[in-house]
């Protein structure tokens, strides 16, 4: 299938490595110019050099953090300013951090909900009148399966993604008349640095194998492994592309069958 991506514009926020990483460099190898950010102005400016260097296509680096509304529309703006238009916007931030109701105050709440919902608002804002310039666009915004089925002892993600899943439909409906697609992706455990990370700590604090971590999510998993970021960078850019042009305002699991609702 031909996904008509070369010569668009797309800005893939928090986009260094992993999930967002992924997502940049598909895009980058279908063609499309691509800006990607991250806080720390080294570590993007080497992953735009590697993704350029695999896909042969131009990629901007912009150091930006997702928690500064300055710094959001900095980095939407860059993008226009380098390439004069926007086709397709990728939302997504670091994750907030694990523990029950008990373990957050006030503070805590207000700095989750800056980093996952703000961020997905402040985004949106920034790109939607260079979209409706173009003529019409996609956004996607990255989830979790939190969103759909809250996970234990992630209360500041379950509740922080719902609210961008309210957010999402709103958008769909309000902005279809524009030809602008909304739809929210929501990763169930796909094996980033981040989710590698995270096993290490695991397999320290319980003196147990990789394997023995990983097996914990897997046997939830109906397909029997972890996701890879290059599976879930996929399904992001046949949302991305014109072939999905029937298709807004869906919450989108690629977690191997993991959410068990209808
Ligand atoms: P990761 O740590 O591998 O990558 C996160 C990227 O975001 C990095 O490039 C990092 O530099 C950047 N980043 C972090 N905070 C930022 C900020 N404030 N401003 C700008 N850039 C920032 O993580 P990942 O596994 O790719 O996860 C990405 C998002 O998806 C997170 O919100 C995570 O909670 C969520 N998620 C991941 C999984 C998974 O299995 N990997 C599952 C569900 C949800």
């Amino acid at each position: 299938m031909e996904l008509n991506l070369t010569g668009k514009v797309a800005c893939v926020a928090a986009s260094s490595r992993g999930l967002g990483r992924a997502v940049a460099e598909r895009l980058s190898i279908e063609g499309t110019r691509v800006a990607i950010c991250a806080r720390h102005g080294e570590d993007v400016r080497k992953a735009a050099a590697e993704i350029e260097a695999t896909s042969g296509n131009p990629v901007l680096p912009v150091e930006a953090d997702m928690r500064r509304k300055e710094d959001i529309d900095h980095f939407i703006a860059s993008a226009v300013q380098k390439w004069g238009r926007l086709d397709i916007l990728v939302t997504n931030a670091g994750g907030p951090p694990s523990g029950p109701y008990s373990a957050f105050d006030d503070q805590a709440w207000l700095e989750a909900i800056n980093l996952n919902f703000m961020s997905t608002v402040r985004l949106c804002y920034a790109a939607i009148p260079h979209l409706r310039a173009t003529g019409g666009g996609r956004i996607i915004t990255m989830t979790s399966i939190s969103a759909l089925q809250p996970l234990n002892n992630l209360i500041l993600s379950n509740a922080a993604r719902a609210g961008v899943h309210g957010f999402v439909k709103s958008l769909a409906n309000e902005l279809a008349s524009d030809r602008i697609l909304v739809n929210a992706v929501c990763p169930g455990p796909i094996l980033t640095d981040r989710m590698k990370d995270l096993f290490a700590a695991a397999m320290k604090q319980h003196h147990a194998s990789m394997e023995e971590v990983q097996q914990v999510w897997v046997e939830q998993i109906p397909l029997g492994r972890l996701g890879s970021p290059e599976e879930f960078a996929n399904v992001v850019a046949f949302l991305a592309s014109e072939r999905a042009s029937y298709l807004t305002g869906a919450f989108i699991p690629i977690d191997g069958g993991m959410h068990k609702g209808l």
